[in-house]
């Protein structure tokens, strides 16, 4: 039989304070951490937790006491075991700060910074350079980050005495809180640095050029490595993602690749046929108008729309005709157009008659 007292070296009428202490300097010491592949050292680690894990309980110490057997503990325990994690938190927590999984600060990546940039159709279709200005704290050059007038502290926490850490007794348990006097820092700080009042960082403005490339669109993520907050514990400082809005443009709509514009044409044009001039993203391009248009025909033209972020090949331009119906007409224009209808002879009309006819007596066979 292990014997727990003797492992953790301290008397059989050891004060939960301590065996408490005795574990925590033999942790420490033997913790995997501070031996990297030493086995002697991780049996040793494993064997005080299961000691200390034992005499903590009130419960267990008194079974062990009476019987040399502690229920539940020794078999399958592993020091890493989630439910260990919360002693494991309340002993070491004000060693070795906060951390996440591994029990140490270790080297960790800063925050990401997301940015949003507002950019025309234009931009998004060809590209662009542009500066943005993204806040970021910076150590105070005046007090060297230290919060206080050089000279003059900061003093050590009366409160906690520099441990940052404030012990509460609770029944069988004490506990660490964070000492709210100095936050957790151990230091107070008296006389504040003007230029920081005392936080020992500053807000500085950083102007970052953000490469554009053609083809983004709204919901864009452009990913500027390193621009973003600054590691911990000598880690890599965060990214900074720039996320594109497109500006609703009032002529062109854009779907994907391709640009979509309506465009008005005259009857006559859409009854004789035209060329007419149509706005594109780089200039205007020449569209033909074939005699007999109707109102709403499609026409495409070719590689005037944008490409793919990283491609090269443009979508197309799709132009939608209309026919522009004028609302003022000269004496002379009525004139000629009255000269029309009756060349003409009433000929849609007729048209129209006839083919409604048509599907009637076919729908009543
Ligand atoms: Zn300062
Ligand atoms: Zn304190």
């Amino acid at each position: 039989m292990k014997d727990y007292y003797e492992i953790l070296g301290v008397p059989k009428d050891a004060s939960e304070a301590e065996i408490k202490k005795a574990f925590r300097q033999l942790a420490l010491k033997y913790h995997p951490d501070r031996n990297p592949g030493d086995k002697q050292a991780e049996e040793k680690f494993k064997e005080i937790n299961e000691a200390y894990s034992c005499l903590s309980d009130p419960e267990k110490r008194a079974n062990y006491d009476r019987f040399g057997v502690a229920e539940g503990v020794g078999a399958g325990f592993h020091p890493f075991d989630t439910g260990f994690g919360d002693i494991f938190e309340d002993i070491f927590g004000d060693f070795f700060g906060t951390f996440t999984g591994h029990r140490r600060p270790r080297a960790a990546k800063g925050n990401d910074f997301r940015y949003d940039l507002k950019i025309s159709l234009m931009e998004a279709a060809f590209g662009t350079d542009r500066f943005i200005e993204i806040p970021r704290w910076e150590n105070c050059y005046d007090c060297k980050g230290t919060g206080s007038i050089p000279g003059k502290g900061p003093i050590i926490c009366p409160s906690c005495r520099g441990t940052g850490q404030i012990r509460l007794q609770q029944g069988f348990f004490s506990i660490s809180k964070t000492c709210g006097k100095c936050h957790g820092t151990g230091k107070v700080i008296t006389d504040p640095c003007k230029t920081c009042k005392g936080e020992g960082r500053v807000k500085k403005f950083r102007n970052i050029n953000v490469k554009i490339p053609p083809g983004v669109d709204t919901g864009s993520r452009l990913r500027i490595s390193g621009e973003g907050e600054p590691g911990l514990y000598g880690g890599p400082p965060g990214d900074l993602y720039v996320v594109i809005d497109v500006d609703e443009h009032p002529f062109f709509k854009r779907e994907g690749t391709e640009i979509f514009c309506e465009v008005p044409i005259s009857f006559p044009q859409a009854a004789l046929g035209a060329e007419i001039d149509v706005p594109t993203l780089d200039g205007t391009s020449k569209i033909k108008i074939p005699p007999g248009t109707p109102s709403g025909r499609i026409f495409h033209i070719k590689g005037k729309g944008l490409t793919k972020v990283g491609g090269h090949s443009r979508g197309d331009q799709i132009v939608r005709v209309y026919i522009d119906v004028p609302k003022k007409l000269t004496q002379r224009q009525k004139e000629l157009l009255e000269e029309f209808v009756r060349a003409n002879g009433d000929e849609v009309a007729k048209s129209f008659k006839e083919r409604i006819k048509e599907l009637f007596s076919r729908a009543e066979k």
